[in-house]
């Protein structure tokens, strides 16, 4: 049984980000944290273990994964009720993200416990910020679904959202997961590929399906390892204006305001004013 030696403290839960390859890769606080705590709940404690070790960080671990953290929920929530400081890790990168903890926060923030981010390594964000894809809007869309047609229909989604979707995928389901991209979207469909992030063997792959799909088959070597797959949203269509609408606004706008002869021209022809608005300046810049 564990005792907190102060009980009038209320303990802390820090969601710890490990490396994702890079031992480097680990932060200060998180060294700190880990160090300090009076606990680390660990996905796999085997694994924790040799980071701890590599670190010479002693701490008392206990297991947390995916099949006992609804049961464990309330017990880590007692724990820090009674003063205990615990750390949440899971095998790499960061805790909840395609990982568990989700139950663990979940209950911490229903019943007020304290809850703090100690931020890393996250493979998702890691690919994106290499990847040459938009950044400004993005999805990420967790693992892909086991199923072939599941996973087609998951790809012409993350496709149709319009922006960039970041998805995880297991090394000995690359080669279908592809032939479901080429089904889905077209063998030109651009895809982005990154794996073995911040290891030796580190690969960023930017291309078309059929090329990334014949990168793969020169050497079964290259499928092997941790995988993120990017793709880039549809494109938003631009509305169409007709040359009327053009007429009559060039006619309109130096009587009113231009966004009031816009929204006039817009209602005739039943187009969107922001379209309109948007096609004039472009024109007249
Ligand atoms: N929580 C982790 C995170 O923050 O990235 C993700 C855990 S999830 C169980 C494991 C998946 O993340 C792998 O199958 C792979 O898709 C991706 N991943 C993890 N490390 C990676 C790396 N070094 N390079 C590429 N992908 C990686």
């Amino acid at each position: 049984m564990i005792k907190a030696t102060n009980s009038d403290k209320i303990g802390t839960l820090y969601v710890v980000a490990t490396p994702i390859g890079n031992l480097a890769d680990i932060s200060e606080r998180a060294i700190t944290t880990l160090s300090s705590v009076d606990l680390i709940a660990a996905e796999d404690t085997r694994h924790t273990a040799k980071l701890l070790s590599h670190f010479n960080i002693k701490a008392k671990t206990f297991a947390l994964h995916d099949h006992n953290e609804k049961q464990k929920a309330q017990q880590v929530v007692d724990w820090l009720n009674e003063g205990l400081d615990i750390a949440l890790v899971s095998d790499a990168g960061t805790p909840l993200i395609s990982d568990p903890g989700y139950a663990v926060v979940n209950l911490c923030r229903e019943q007020g416990a304290h809850v703090t981010p100690v931020p890393g390594a996250c493979a998702a964000i890691t690919a994106l910020s290499c990847s040459g894809l938009p950044t400004d809007r993005f999805q990420f869309v967790g693992f892909t679904p086991a199923k072939s047609q599941a996973r087609q229909q998951f790809f012409l989604d993350a496709y149709e959202s319009g922006i960039t979707s970041i998805m995880y995928e297991s090394t000995h389901r690359i080669m279908a997961s592809l032939d479901d991209l080429q089904t889905a979207l077209g063998a030109q469909q651009r895809v982005v590929f990154a794996k073995e992030l911040t290891k030796t063997y580190e690969t960023f792959f930017s291309g078309s399906v059929a090329e990334l799909i014949a990168f793969l088959t020169e050497e079964s070597e290259k499928q092997r390892g941790e995988l993120v797959l990017m793709l880039p949203g549809k494109p938003k269509q631009q509305e169409e204006i007709p040359a009327d609408a053009k007429r009559m606004l060039t006619l309109l706008e130096p009587e009113m305001p231009l966004k009031k002869a816009c929204g006039v021209v817009a209602d005739y022809f039943g187009l969107k004013k922001n379209a309109l608005y948007k096609d004039w300046i472009q024109q007249s810049s």
